[in-house]
């Protein structure tokens, strides 16, 4: 009897691919492990064994394997069912999820380029004679392929080889590596509490009246602790008062100034690990046994807690609870939140058990982190990472927690698996039999909805952990205000007098602005041209630091024109405003006070948020301007102030969802503010006060903004009441895609009638030089989703057939909101 196996190829292979293999082998192998195949005239794969079988395929003749790489599996059975859902619901093939699960060191494949780990050093004993000779070849040459091995070790199958030089970190594959930020620790020094009431520091000033530059110390600490009411660290202090750090020393050596630390995290924070969980106040305790009480009869409850209710305080006490029953915890949290912050926080209460999974890591990171989850190791029984993280092995999952839920960055756009890893990992749960809680500020409308209607368990928090009142929201009315002639460049006066003010108290302040760059775009003022992309169908924006026009959509960039290109005409002026263009005035407006930008520009480097938020919790940002990044999920101490510079263009945005997600991104900005004891502030500025999302946003009232939205989902027929699949037929020949587009649409309305819409050129229809075009097929509420993807991938597969069409692309999105 023959032998065979199906498994998986890491390439967008319609089914799975069988192979020979000997009775031995039949034995040996299990699914999840690895095996290296040949695929096509020359290729060799790496590809995970999924089932073993005696049926030989009838279409074509099954090749033998290379070679066996695992002795036990690398991907569990859970994994397995968990692609294949992935693969069926986001309609894509299982390659596709297997190449996104995969940390790249596992799929070695013909293509990869293998370098010298220059950080860990071998010595030569500890390699075999294969080893030693690819070691020695990359002594000579930076980078080798798979197929440059072969050809120095004279022989065809390698990956063993390769396989073995990874695991002793000898060598690496080329992927951008991350290194973990370590913050650095900043000394502060303060006045000892002995000499800190005004009669002991008159003592001390008279005692001191012999050692002058010691007491010009004293006067200086002293006048700027009162005058910026903030930590005073010893480099401004020595800076301060002209003196020695030995005088200083002095100082501190004496008992009368006391030197300490503020570390990246918070100051109460700063103690060991494995500090005991906080005792919950009464309205978290209530919560928790809510949903406790909910799990019960809901494997899935939607946490609605206001912002800084304390909603992280209440994950770690079910994380403690599925701890203690010997089952791993899965945390995720968009990519952005990862910050030291949350790390640590967790790190505080689970010491080592946290795990942290990243996109940024270096390949050995997260293999290592692959194999601690694998085998459910001490080391990985909290596992907090971003979208991705759902695709890792977990063994024995009791709990899923999804921390603001509602945010956008759950879903991979592309590549496939286009899959929205809340939706994913509620699947993920559900094949551990583990609950799911999912929690925001800000519930998305179909969360939210789905708890309405029964689907999920429900639990609200309504109040801020400690009292703390909800930030008092106030809206500006910036027509007003130009007609009376009280704007500074964007600034209002409230915004001006109320920033004025936080100043003063020592606090900080956040401004937001919907959009980084100087400017958005340019423009002429004699013939109204503005500077397009060469590649893509929109308007290049200005940024002033590097006097620099640059592409959102590609890159592209160019000098700041002195001219216009069309005109010739020297009256360029710029229309919008962005980031950088507020970071200016702000500037301009308060120059004794520390700014900062955050936006993707800003923390494009390693450390890029890390370095500005560690900046802004030590105090040594006043004033942080930033986009969308500020909203997610950061617990800043000392902002009182929050301006949000133009609520305008988000509520304007061409999209189904611009209104709640303006709601989500205004509620969660204001959320930033008065989180400890003073009640913050907020200001929009908006020249459309009275807009129903405004209001509902100033009020607080969550309640409304979600009737009235589903009002309009229901009447427009959209999610969540509607389902949508997008289709975007892509190519650089514009006449082509139109064509194909249509030929698409017409195929589809055939079936699925008026629930077509399209197709449609987006606002930016040419991206990178190649055309898209959207269709949009709408599922009603009762109608199979599974038959309608049946349908839509035989339209799809007939186009694909049709020789014009075959160079287009087709890309499927499902639930592409
Ligand atoms: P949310 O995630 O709901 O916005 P957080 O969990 O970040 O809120 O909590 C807000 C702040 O309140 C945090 O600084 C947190 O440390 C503090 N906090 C929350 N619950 C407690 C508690 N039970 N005891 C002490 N501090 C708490
Ligand atoms: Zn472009």
């Amino acid at each position: 009897m023959s032998h065979f196996i199906d498994v998986i190829l890491p390439i967008p292979l319609e089914k799975l691919f069988t192979y020979r293999i000997s009775k031995a082998e039949s034995e040996f192998l299990k699914a999840g492990m690895r095996v290296s195949v040949p695929f096509g005239k020359s290729k060799i794969y790496t590809a995970i064994v999924c089932r073993i079988h005696e049926q030989e395929p009838v279409i074509y003749e099954a090749k033998d394997i290379h070679q066996i790489l695992d002795d036990t599996p690398l991907v569990t059975k859970h994994q397995l069912t968990h692609w294949q859902w992935i693969s069926k619901y986001y309609m894509c093939t299982v390659g596709e999820v297997m190449r996104a699960a995969l940390p790249s060191a596992f799929i070695l494949e013909s293509e990869t380029i293998i370098s010298k780990n220059t950080s860990t050093v071998i010595s030569d004993e500890d390699l075999k004679d294969d080893e030693f000779l690819v070691y020695e070849a990359l002594h000579h040459q930076s980078s080798l392929k798979i197929h440059d091995i072969a050809s120095i070790l004279d022989k065809k199958n390698v990956l063993p080889v390769i396989k073995r030089l990874l695991e002793k970190e000898a060598i690496s594959i080329q992927e951008e590596v991350y290194e973990k930020y370590k913050p650095k620790l900043v000394r502060y020094v303060k006045l000892h509490a002995n000499h800190a009431s005004q009669e002991n520091l008159q003592v001390l000033l008279d005692e001191l009246s012999r050692a002058h530059k010691q007491r010009e110390v004293v006067m200086t600490l002293f006048s700027m602790s009162a005058k910026t009411k903030k930590p005073v660290k010893v480099s401004e202090l020595t800076e301060e008062s002209q003196a020695s750090t030995a005088i200083v020393k002095t100082l501190i050596d004496k008992g009368i100034l006391e030197e300490y630390y503020i570390q990246h995290d918070r100051v109460e924070y700063s103690g060991e690990a494995d500090e005991a969980s906080k005792a919950l106040s009464k309205p978290q305790d209530v919560a928790l046994s809510e949903i406790k009480e909910s799990f019960k009869t809901h494997d899935i409850t939607l946490l609605h807690g206001v912002t800084s209710s304390g909603k992280t305080e209440i994950y770690v006490k079910l994380i403690e609870d599925v701890l203690a029953s010997g089952k791993q915890v899965l945390y995720l949290v968009p990519e952005i939140a990862l910050t030291t912050q949350l790390v640590n926080r967790l790190q505080d209460y689970f010491s080592e058990k946290v795990a942290v999974f990243h996109s940024k890591y270096s390949t050995h990171e997260r293999v290592e982190v692959w194999h601690n989850i694998f085998q459910n190791t001490t080391k990985a029984q909290v596992v907090l990472g971003a979208r991705s993280s759902i695709l890792l092995p977990f063994q024995d999952l009791g709990l899923v927690i999804i921390d603001e839920e509602h945010e956008t960055s759950y879903k991979q756009f592309d590549p496939a698996p286009r899959y929205h890893a809340r939706d994913a990992a509620i699947i993920l749960a559900n094949i551990f039999k583990a609950k799911t809680l999912l929690g925001s500020a800000t519930p998305s409308l179909e969360s939210y909805y789905n708890a309405k209607q029964g689907k999920y368990g429900l639990v609200e928090l309504a109040t801020r952990y400690n009292n703390v009142m909800m930030p008092d929201i106030e809206l500006v009315d910036i027509k007003d205000k130009h007609k009376r002639k009280r704007m500074k460049g964007h600034f209002s006066d409230r915004l001006i007098a109320e920033m004025t003010e936080t100043l003063e108290e020592g606090q900080q302040i956040i401004l937001f602005q919907n959009r980084r760059g100087f400017s958005p775009i340019i423009e002429c003022h004699t013939c109204g041209h503005s500077p397009q992309c060469p590649n893509c169908d929109v308007s290049l924006t200005y940024h002033q630091y590097r006097d620099q026009l640059r592409c959102h959509y590609c890159g592209y960039n160019t000098v700041m024109l002195k001219k216009c290109d069309a005109c010739g005409g020297n009256d360029l002026d710029t229309k919008g405003f962005g980031t950088e263009q507020v970071e200016k005035e702000v500037n301009a407006l308060f120059p004794e006070h520390k700014v900062a930008r955050m936006d993707l520009d800003t923390t494009r480097g390693k450390y890029g948020y890390e370095k500005i938020i560690t900046a802004f919790e030590q105090q040594e940002i006043d004033i942080l301007v930033g986009t969308q990044m500020l909203t997610k999920g950061l617990d800043f101490r000392h902002v009182k102030l929050v301006g949000i510079m133009n609520a305008d263009n988000m509520l304007n945005f061409p999209d189904f969802r611009a209104h709640e997600r303006s709601f989500q991104l205004m509620m969660q900005v204001s959320g930033r503010a008065g989180r400890t004891d003073t009640r913050g502030k907020v200001l929009i500025q908006t020249y459309n006060p009275h807009h129903q999302i405004l209001q509902q946003v100033s009020t607080n009232n969550f309640a409304e903004m979600f009737k009235e939205q589903m009002d309009e989902r229901y009447n427009f027929k959209y999610p969540p009441v509607y389902r949508l699949i997008k289709i975007t037929i892509k190519h650089k020949d514009y006449n082509r895609v139109n064509v194909g587009a249509a030929w698409f649409a017409k195929s589809l309305r055939q079936v699925f009638d008026d629930l077509v819409l399209g197709p449609e050129f987006p606002p930016v229809a040419r991206i990178r030089n190649q055309y898209h075009k959207h269709i949009l097929v709408k599922i009603k509420p009762k109608q199979s989703i599974v038959k309608t993807k049946e349908a839509i991938d035989k339209i799809n597969n007939s186009f694909s057939s049709i020789k014009d069409f075959r160079a287009l692309r087709v890309i499927i999105n499902v639930d592409n909101y």
